[in-house]
């Protein structure tokens, strides 16, 4: 299907144009999910779209599925109840980095911890956009933002090794310049029986790009492009090669019990009354 067709079919055209800045790549990220839910052939009241707050986060309101856009932090909490609720959703979990894994951290601690099956798309542009260009947890040290006019201190963390020691089942990482590769590591997510992640690393050249001299949103591409490295090659690297680049692909992937139906068996054991 076309890009065109796709709007036309997927988007709510009441809630265009959208908001997002000139060569955001949050509109990338979007059409890659789009284009996962299209492969995989679903209809569209198949699919629940629930977000939180921040520029990612209004993804909701601009796609036709059954959405919710929820508070800042709480997509996961909105989520987990949507999919115990109706178990036949595929619950797909719009979000940022500061909205994932600083407000939200707790709750994506938690939600990666019981293996529930959702698919959080974690929009990965280094900052807190929407609010005001101030550093998120995965804003690389020495960065500027606005709460760090000369760079922050603060260590970023790896949200994929996170997600892997809190107990997700599949694990991807791509970047909007390897944009075909991020709808098909979503698709997978869409499928995966667990808690599915799929970092996507995209540019913001307004309120990252621009206090850190990165260049316009081609420039921030293009660093996307030389340095992220499939897996198996990455794995390759010496230390001091993999030092400025990070691996794309499926990182990590499992089968675990999975949180509603085991859920649905202490449901049928109290229904029997036994314990
Ligand atoms: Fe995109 Fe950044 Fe603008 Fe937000 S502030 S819409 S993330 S370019």
């Amino acid at each position: 299907m076309e890009m065109e067709q796709m709007i036309e079919k997927y988007f709510r055209p009441g809630r265009l144009p959208h908001i997002w800045c000139p060569g955001c790549g949050n509109g990338i990220v979007t059409g890659a999910i789009v284009k996962a839910i299209d492969k995989l052939a679903f209809e569209k009241d198949d699919i629940a779209v629930v977000s939180g707050i921040g520029c990612s986060s209004r993804a909701s309101g601009y796609l036709d599925f059954n959405t919710v856009h929820s508070a800042h932090g709480r997509a996961l909490p909105v989520a987990t109840g949507v999919k115990l609720a109706e178990p036949r959703l595929k619950v797909i979990v719009v979000t940022g980095d500061g909205d994932a894994t600083a407000i939200g951290g707790n709750h994506f601690i938690h939600a990666a911890r019981r293996n529930i099956d959702l698919t959080v798309v974690l929009y990965n542009n280094n900052i807190y956009g929407m609010t005001g260009g101030q550093y998120s947890p995965l804003t690389p040290t020495n960065s500027k933002a606005t709460t760090a006019p000369y760079g922050t201190v603060d260590r970023a963390f790896d949200v994929t090794e996170l997600a892997k020691g809190a107990g997700a089942t599949f694990i991807a990482r791509a970047t909007t310049f390897h944009t075909q590769l991020l709808s098909d590591l979503i698709a997978q997510g869409i499928q995966h029986e667990g808690f599915s992640i799929i970092e996507a690393i995209t540019a913001c050249p307004i309120s990252y790009g621009r206090q850190n001299k990165l260049g316009a949103a081609p420039a921030m591409m293009k660093w996307q492009k030389e340095h992220g490295v499939m897996l198996a090659a990455y794995e390759k690297l010496s230390d001091e090669q993999k030092e400025d680049k990070f691996p794309i692909g499926v990182l990590y992937k499992k089968n675990a019990p999975e949180y509603v139906a085991e859920y649905d068996k202490v449901i049928a054991k109290a229904q029997k009354g036994a314990k």
